[in-house]
């Protein structure tokens, strides 16, 4: 098992998705991977088996936050 799996990206969601469903899917699954920082959801299950919020700089593919 990798140490963290890759959860998706965040972003605002888009307004013109009004079925939960649909919104849900937009939120995991659209990626637009923008130049600078960029909000993701990893599950770190190799150890404390919690889903963690990174904000990532994808210019410099560095972790600039992690909550
Ligand atoms: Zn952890």
């Amino acid at each position: 098992m990798d140490e963290f799996t890759f959860g998706g990206e965040r972003r605002p969601t888009a307004d013109w998705l009004t079925d939960p469903e649909d919104r849900d899917f937009d939120e995991v699954w659209v990626f637009e991977n923008p130049a600078g920082v960029s909000t993701e959801r990893w599950f770190h299950g190799a150890g404390c088996r919690r889903w963690l919020t990174v904000r990532r700089d994808t210019s410099l593919d560095r972790v600039v936050e992690v909550r």
